[in-house]
C-alpha cells in the first residue's frame, strides 16, 4: 500500500536525511525548504530514484500559515492523504539575551514552534478521517535542557514538547500518534553556522567550541548521525510504534542523562 510523508525543512541536514530514509522505504515524499531551485530539483529527482514512491517539492515558508496550509493540501491532493508528518524545519541564533534581536526571536518561535501547530492543524482532519496518522516533531536535547545564549531556540524546543504531549492526548484513541525526537548535536549546516557565534560569545576559538562546548555536552563524544535519526523516525512511523505517543525520545549520546 502507498504511504506518504511530509517533511518540513528537508532541503538540508536532518530533513534531507529523513527524506532519503523515507524515500528508500518507498514512501511518497513531500520535501520543503529553501535553496537554489535547480539544486532542489536535482535533489528531488535523486530522492525519487531511491525507491518506489514519488517525490514532490513545495516551497512553503514556515513563517506563513497560508503557505503551510497550501503545502498540506498539495500533499493530500497529490498522494490522496498524509500518513506521516515530520515537523523538522528549524533555525538557530546564538546571542546573549540583552542584545538578542527581536526579529530573530520572532522568526525562531515562528519556524521552530508555530509552524508545527499550523502543519498539524491542517493535516489533522485528513488523519482523523483515515483513522491513522503519525506525527513526528524534531525537537532537540534543548527541548529538555537549556544552554546559555540560545533563548529563543530553547524556548521553542521546550514548547514543541508541550505541543507534542497535548495533541497526543487529544487523538490518543484515533490511531494517531504524536512524538518528538530529541537529538543532541548533529553536524549539519545549522550547527556549523553557530560555531563562530558561540566562539565570539564565549571568547573561545572555533576548535575550543567544538571540543569544549559542543562535544563536551555529549558524553559519547560523537555527533548524532542523520541516518540514525531517519531510522528512528521510520520506527515511530511503523505499526510497531502504535503504543508510543506523547513521548520525547532522546538520541543525544547521553547528554540529558547527566
Ligand atoms: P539545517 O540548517 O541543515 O536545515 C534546516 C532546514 O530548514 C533547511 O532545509 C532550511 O531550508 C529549512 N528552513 C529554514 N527556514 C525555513 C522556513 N522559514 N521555511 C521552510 N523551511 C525552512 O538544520 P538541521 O540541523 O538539519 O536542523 C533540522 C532540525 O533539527 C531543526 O528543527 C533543528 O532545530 C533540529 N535539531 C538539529 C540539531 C543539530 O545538531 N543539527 C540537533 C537537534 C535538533
Amino acid at each position: 500500500m502507498e504511504k506518504t510523508v511530509v517533511i518540513t525543512g528537508s532541503t538540508s541536514g536532518i530533513g534531507l536525511g529523513l527524506a532519503e530514509g523515507f524515500a528508500k522505504a518507498d514512501y511518497n515524499v513531500l520535501i520543503n525548504g529553501f535553496g537554489d531551485t535547480d539544486a532542489i530539483e536535482k535533489e528531488r529527482k535523486r530522492l525519487e530514484g531511491l525507491g518506489e514512491g514519488r517525490v514532490v517539492y513545495h516551497d512553503a515558508d514556515m513563517t506563513k500559515p497560508d503557505e503551510i496550509a497550501d503545502m498540506i493540501a498539495t500533499a493530500e491532493k497529490a498522494f490522496g492523504g498524509i500518513d506521516v508528518l515530520i515537523n523538522n524545519a528549524g533555525i538557530q541564533h546564538v546571542e546573549k539575551i540583552e542584545s538578542f534581536p527581536i526579529e530573530k526571536w520572532d522568526a525562531i518561535i515562528a519556524i521552530n514552534l508555530s509552524s508545527s501547530f499550523h502543519t498539524i492543524r491542517a493535516a489533522m482532519p485528513g488523519m482523523k478521517k483515515a483513522g491513522h496518522g503519525r506525527i513526528i516533531n524534531i525537537a532537540s536535547a534543548h527541548g529538555l535542557v537549556a544552554s546559555p545564549f540560545k533563548v529563543a531556540y530553547v524556548a521553542a524546543k521546550h514548547g514543541i514538547l508541550g505541543l507534542t504531549k497535548t495533541v497526543a492526548l487529544e487523538v490518543a484513541q484515533q490511531g494517531i500518534t504524536v512524538n518528538a525526537i530529541c537529538p543532541g548535536y548533529v553536524l549539519t549546516p545549522l550547527v556549523e553556522k553557530q560555531i563562530p557565534d558561540t566562539a565570539r560569545e564565549r571568547n573561545m576559538t572555533e576548535e575550543e567550541v567544538k571540543r569544549d562546548v559542543i562535544l563536551a555536552a555529549q558524553p559519547s563524544k560523537q555527533f548524532i548521525e542523520v541516518e540514525d535519526i531517519a531510522a528512528y523516525a521510520l520506527f515511530l512511523a511503523s505499526d510497531a510504534a502504535k503504543g508510543t505517543t506523547g513521548a520525547a525520545v532522546t538520541m543525544d549520546g547521553g547528554w540529558t542523562a547527566g
